[in-house]
């Protein structure tokens, strides 16, 4: 952030490139980025680091500790991240870093700095109850005593420097243009260093290595039941699981820890959970979902976090050998339970969501069933943007080099866009038959029946699909026919596509919400994906339809007063539409039949996944549970609507989730969203409540009733 301070008001609306005081709140980012290159001579240089006063010059690289010198700095530093720890913030470090800056700069006497921080402290978070206004007083007077002046040396002392290149094995573009733009140099690139054909890499937040996390997952063996939890929930695909043969240990490092597989198809096979430890952000709901507890030690997990810099290297060879390892083919896993399912390649991986997003366990979900085939068009919101994040891209691509296609489009037309490509494809593959048809003498009888014919309802199916186009593709070569020129680039329309449109609440219930209707209304074989975080997350927190009665958000300051729209019950008024209200947190089996019924559906689909969000004022660690939570208290009913039911003489409505056994209050009240609203108006927040349980009671009794509605066959008899 740039931020200039003065007596009258400010009109430079450019950056700053010369600064009285820089601050790096994050450290692993000084080995990254020039950013002393705008301090003033004789300015200020504040770094948080976990490295105490006498030691911090050691772990500077070469062009920092050279600029501290020539430039003068005073030289400060203070462990934020410790501060944060002891009172009980976790890694919410603002309020300490921005005491800090008051009283180093001097743009106020201290003392009237320190009075007014705290004066503003208590109108931001005085509204979120006693006890985070208390820790937020006690990280102010903390900061003063951990803030440290730091006596530098005459000379520069340090043997590194800051990493200009990408790791090892980083293609050209990733090495010559990526690497700029990471560092905040791509106003130096010329035009003629990218592509000329407007083409962009995919796959490239692998080779970014953010080192965000002070701590990351480390697996014990002897302890995991390889349920494969954590790797489901890890929000950035971080965390990952193999099955592999033992001879592919030979070129292990001697660190890499792994155990007998325990999966009745994968005999003799060996297991191993490993991390990423520089891809990590250190959100640590992998250990918090972890359910095997080390007998010997009940505080350890089969997963832990352990602080990082004293493993980092171990854990690098680790990853790196891991990475190694081939994932096993698709068809190769048939099972579908969460273990099963975990040992999928992601292709959306390392992104740059919020550590501990639950928006993005979803996407990495739906791209390791469906990704080396997926067609996906995304609304505006967070999904957009770290879906398609410049300069790196987390979507990326099997060892086959398949994987997502993707695109963006606007709130308003998403579903219409996504629908588009759903037609695109469709007359394509209406193409192609044609051609296959005025080809078929050149083609032979067999290859002309097995394409027409193919029965791509299983991966095997789909995976026969592709030899068979690859046998045409090599046919087409040899035939000097205008349809062929034709048919050799639509022929990969032939293999199965599953096309998904995604966005948040905001697209979905509000400004996208007619095109939604309108391709629901289609009956078109598109898959609809609702990251419901109930409120406009991207934007900074402002209400949506889908914010719940009681919550507060930007435009529903004093509590939102109505209801959330049930948009599942709307979308199942269509009665061909197949709906799920799915809770990964709370339920990981019912999340995965959801995704997997719902692209097997021939027509449309919508799945609503319940989204924990920093928005809604908790530690995200926590994320799971309040999940659980939302789902006992009958607040989020899982559901599944299957039209294809109705035809097996079956009711095609099943509520999934039991009967409500906490009040409604046990849940919401743990989030800040909710409890604010107690202590700026308790007697709206107690008529909002009451509002909300008597909601929840109604629409609990509506969807019993419907579950226990007799199939059509029954009715009949
Ligand atoms: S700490 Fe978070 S980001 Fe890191 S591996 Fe665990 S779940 Fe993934
Ligand atoms: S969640 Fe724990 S027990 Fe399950 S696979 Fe991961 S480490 Fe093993
Ligand atoms: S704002 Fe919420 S939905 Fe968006 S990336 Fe952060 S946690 Fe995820």
């Amino acid at each position: 952030s740039h931020l200039r301070f003065g007596p009258d008001p400010i009109k430079s609306p450019y950056l700053i490139d010369k600064a009285n005081f820089v601050a790096c709140h994050q450290s692993s980012f000084l080995d990254r980025y020039e950013m002393l290159s705008v301090a003033e001579p004789n300015g200020i240089f504040l770094l948080n680091s976990i490295h105490s006063k006498d030691e911090v010059w050691n772990y500077l690289p070469i062009s920092v500790q050279k600029q501290i010198i020539e430039k003068n700095l005073r030289f400060y530093v203070i462990d934020a991240y410790k501060i944060a720890n002891e009172i009980g913030l976790g890694g919410r470090i603002n309020t300490i870093m921005q005491t800090c800056f008051f009283a180093l700069s001097n743009v106020l006497p201290k003392d009237e700095a320190i009075k007014e921080i705290k004066k503003f402290t208590e109108k931001t978070y005085g509204r979120k109850g006693e006890k985070i206004l208390k820790m937020n007083f006690e990280a102010i007077d903390k900061t003063l005593d951990n803030l440290h002046q730091v006596i530098v040396p005459k000379g520069v002392t340090s043997n590194f420097d800051l990493k200009t290149s990408m790791p090892e094995g980083a293609p050209p573009f990733v090495k010559n243009a990526i690497a700029k733009m990471i560092i905040g140099k791509g106003d130096e690139l010329p035009v003629s260093a990218f592509p000329s054909d407007g083409t962009y890499p995919t796959g490239t937040t692998k080779w970014e290595k953010r080192n965000i996390s002070l701590e990351v997952p480390v697996w014990s063996p002897e302890t995991c039941i390889q349920c494969g939890k954590c790797v489901f929930i890890c929000p950035h695909a971080v965390i990952r699981a193999k099955v592999y043969t033992r001879d592919v240990l030979k070129n292990a490092p001697s660190s890499f820890r792994y155990t007998e597989a325990k999966f009745s198809q994968f005999k003799d096979y060996l297991y191993t959970v490993q991390a990423s430890p520089e891809d990590c952000t250190g959100c640590k709901l992998c250990h918090e979902v972890c359910p095997a507890k080390n007998k010997q030690d009940p505080k350890l997990k089969a997963v832990n976090m352990v602080f990082k810099d004293t493993i980092l290297d171990r854990e690098k060879d680790n990853w790196k050998f891991f990475d190694s390892i081939p994932y096993l083919d698709k068809d190769q896993i048939n099972g579908t339970t969460v273990k099963d399912i975990q040992l999928l390649q992601p292709l959306f991986e390392f992104s740059g969501a919020c550590a501990g997003c639950g928006e993005t366990p979803y996407v990495k979900l739906l791209t390791q069933l469906f990704g080396d085939r997926a067609v996906m068009g995304n609304a505006t919101g967070c999904s957009s943007i770290y879906g398609g994040n410049l300069p790196t891209t987390p979507y990326t691509t099997n060892k086959e080099g398949r994987g997502p296609t993707w695109s963006n489009s606007l709130f308003e037309d998403t579903a219409e866009f996504g629908l588009g490509m759903r037609i695109a494809l469709d007359k394509q593959y209406e193409y192609a038959l044609d051609l296959i048809d005025r080809l078929a003498e050149d083609l032979g009888k067999e290859l002309v029946f097995e394409l027409k014919n193919a029965d791509q309802k299983t991966e095997t199916g789909i995976n026969k699909q592709r030899e068979m186009v690859k046998l045409l593709k090599a046919k087409l070569k040899g035939i000097q026919k205008p349809e062929a020129k034709d048919l050799l680039s639509l022929s990969d329309s032939l293999v199965k596509k599953s096309v998904w449109i995604i966005g948040g609440d905001g697209w979905a219930y509000d400004i996208g919400y007619g095109g939604l209707d309108h391709v629901l209304a289609q009956g078109k074989n598109v898959n609809i994906l609702v990251l419901d975080t109930e409120v406009y997350s991207n934007t900074g927190g402002q209400k949506s339809k889908a914010t719940p009665i009681g919550a507060i958000a930007k435009f529903a300051m004093g509590g939102k007063a109505s209801p959330k729209k049930d948009l599942a019950m709307m979308a199942m008024n269509y009665g061909n539409v197949y709906v799920a209200r799915v809770a990964l947190g709370a339920n990981n089996a019912h999340t995965i039949k959801a995704f997997l019924e719902a692209e097997s559906f021939e027509g449309t689909s919508i799945i609503i996944a319940y989204s924990h969000c920093t928005q809604h004022g908790y530690d995200m660690v926590r994320g799971p549970d309040q999940q659980k939570a939302a789902v006992m208290s009958g607040y989020w009913p899982l559901v599944r609507y299957d039209p294809r039911l109705y035809d097996q003489g079956k009711n095609p409505f099943q509520l999934d989730s039991s009967k409500p056994s906490i009040p409604l209050q046990d849940y919401i009240y743990n989030e800040t969203r909710f409890k604010v609203l107690t202590r700026s108006n308790p007697e709206v927040a107690k008529k909002l409540l009451e509002y909300a349980q008597k909601e929840v009671n109604k629409r609990w009794e509506l969807y019993k009733y419907w579950s226990e509605m007799p199939g059509p066959k029954q009715e009949e008899k």
